[in-house]
């Protein structure tokens, strides 16, 4: 049985459609990512699966709970975190444990095992008010109070959006953890070396799912060559390979630019190309794409 299911789910906000007839299947422990850009519709459907709000029509059963006619059950053992002010802000790190521990009828006690790995961090400052963490430890605070109460599925929306690098690996290590322990993940991010970890990922745009798969069937289908190009003038560097006229894509990636070119082209005239423009230095070399070059390549043949 899957933990999530969902089939046709479709939300809409008076003209604008945040989630358009998405379906997919969560198998039990399994850490399942989406990816999409904002307003992409990831928030929408984590408040559908949470019972915040209702769908238009479709359905999602979360442990053979339909989250519409048993949404209170659905709430019982699901946790939620989602992307901001998930904390009291004037409530003490201890004291916003307790709060979440008591609405779910339990203890902090109770199920600290669950927690410790996480909480451990954070104990040293357990008086401390939430308002005056930093990013990495509100992150844990909300991850703890997310799992006090022993969820069997765990939704976590963008949850480390605007955190340290340092805190982003230990939260993730984190998630691996719980997933060992069999707990169903479903997490939304930005960010594409997180996509990686996940089992499976969603890529999303304008409420649609285009593609679900591992991060290793996405990177393999990939259909075309891509070159890293460099030259010593990145700024025009950009729009100059845009402007040629067998590039097919370019798009800036950190230190290079990632470009596929038509199957007649070659290297050699991509950098006599570049050359003739009175570029020096020119590097073009041949990588493997990642999950960020699929995702925008998807984006990009949506959109067409
Ligand atoms: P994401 O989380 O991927 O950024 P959202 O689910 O927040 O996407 O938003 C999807 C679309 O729905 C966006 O166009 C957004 O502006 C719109 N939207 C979201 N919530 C509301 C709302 N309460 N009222 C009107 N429009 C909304």
């Amino acid at each position: 049985m899957s933990s999530v299911s969902v089939s046709r789910l479709s939300k809409s906000y008076n003209s604008i459609k945040a989630l358009d007839n998405v379906s997919f299947d969560v198998s039990k422990g399994e850490l399942f990512g989406i990816i999409g850009p904002d307003g992409a519709g990831k928030t929408t459907l984590f408040r559908l699966l949470t019972t915040l709000i209702l769908p238009d029509c479709g359905s999602a059963v979360i442990e053979g709970l339909d989250v519409v006619n048993d949404y209170a059950s659905v709430r019982r053992i699901i946790g939620y975190m989602p992307g901001r002010f998930s904390l009291y802000q004037d409530l003490t790190v201890e004291e916003n444990l307790n709060f979440f521990a008591t609405v779910f009828n339990t203890t902090v006690k109770e199920n600290y095992h669950l927690i410790e790995d996480i909480y451990k961090h954070i104990e040293p400052f357990r008086t401390r008010r939430a308002g005056k963490l930093s990013g990495g430890m509100k992150q844990k605070l909300a991850l703890s109070c997310a799992l006090i109460h022993k969820p069997k599925v765990l939704f976590l929306d963008e949850p480390t959006t605007g955190v340290d690098p340092v805190s982003r690996k230990e939260f993730w290590e984190m998630l691996l953890k719980l997933k060992s322990q069999g707990i169903t993940i479903i997490v939304s991010t930005p960010y594409m070396d997180e996509a990686r970890l996940c089992d499976r990922i969603a890529l999303m745009q304008n409420g649609k799912f285009l593609r679900i798969d591992s991060p290793d069937n996405i990177t393999a289908s990939y259909p075309y060559r891509l070159w890293a190009v460099t030259a010593n003038n990145m700024h025009g560097l950009l729009n100059d390979l845009r402007a040629c006229q067998y590039v097919k894509s370019s798009f800036s990636f950190g230190a290079s630019c990632h470009v596929t070119i038509d199957e007649s082209a070659s290297a050699a005239m991509l950098d006599a190309y570049l050359s003739t423009r009175g570029y020096d230095d020119i590097g073009i070399k041949e990588i493997q794409p990642t999950v960020e070059d699929c995702f925008m390549l998807m984006l990009k043949e949506d959109a067409q």
